[in-house]
């Protein structure tokens, strides 16, 4: 299985429209980061962990010609913006995409992108068939998938596990039981908003206990903030089985 980070950044990416920081000015490729999304591919399936504002850089830059399923893991603009750019994979492969995600993220994406599923459509409008999503593993293709029960404040939120590998991001809380689903794994993608605490998100200390509970052999942060600082200073304070993920990194599961 093999894992490529498409955008390691928050909600509003790095650098932050306007900011003057040290941090939204590094010459660093590695603090320049999208927002939040992985792709995952076993064998001949490849699928994709949420579509932000960024999913057409993120397709684009990897050269990806088709998808066989997207993943989405809450309906918050950073994670869901980039859907009306599927057009391509619908006309390329000449029917509808198949969208992942829990009867309230459906409600929301039916709201939003009301366009899309209109009875009188526009012509050339995306086309998707939202597909329920609860905690029951299923299978993508070759992909195994574990729903992960985790909570961004109050919002409940899907992280997944995928055979060795889990991608967890936009939570703060998870109960014991979830935390039982990841035992085993090799690899974790986790999120880690910044250094001090947040109402929603995973501060990094947080998420290095976190990580300590698991304990997967490797561990890479994501959905980080300017104010986490830039990558190579991050690396340098954490522990060496723990490293900031960054935008284009590929992990061979
Ligand atoms: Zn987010
Ligand atoms: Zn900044
Ligand atoms: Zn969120």
């Amino acid at each position: 299985m093999r894992v490529t980070l498409l955008g390691t950044g928050t909600s509003q990416g790095v650098p932050v429209i306007a900011c003057k920081c040290d941090v939204c000015r590094s010459t660093d490729p590695r603090d320049k980061r999208l927002r939040s999304a992985i792709m995952v591919e076993e064998g001949s399936t490849r699928i994709v962990v949420d579509v932000g504002p960024d999913f057409r850089q993120q397709m684009l830059r990897h050269d990806v010609d088709n998808l066989d399923a997207i993943l989405l893991t809450h309906e918050h603009a950073d994670h869901i913006f980039g859907l009306d750019d599927i057009r391509s994979f619908n006309w390329l492969r000449k029917s509808p995409m198949d969208v992942y995600c829990e009867e309230r993220v459906q409600k929301n994406l039916r709201s939003i992108f009301n366009y899309v599923f209109s009875t009188n459509k526009y012509p050339g409008t995306p086309q998707m068939d939202l597909i329920d999503l609860d905690s029951k593993a299923f299978k993508i293709g070759q992909i195994p998938v574990i729903p992960i029960r985790v909570y961004h404040y109050k919002l409940p939120v899907y992280g997944f596990r995928f055979g060795k590998f889990a991608y967890l991001t936009d939570f703060n809380t998870i109960e014991e039981s979830e935390i039982d689903k990841l035992y085993g794994i090799d690899t974790l993608v986790i999120c880690a908003l910044r250094k001090s605490t947040h109402i929603s998100h995973l501060s990094l200390s947080e998420a290095i206990e976190l990580i300590g509970k698991i304990a997967p052999k490797r561990s890479f942060l994501t959905h980080m903030s300017h104010e986490m600082g830039k990558h190579d200073d991050l690396l340098a304070e954490l522990p060496s089985t723990i490293e900031p993920g960054f935008d284009g990194l590929v992990l061979e599961i």
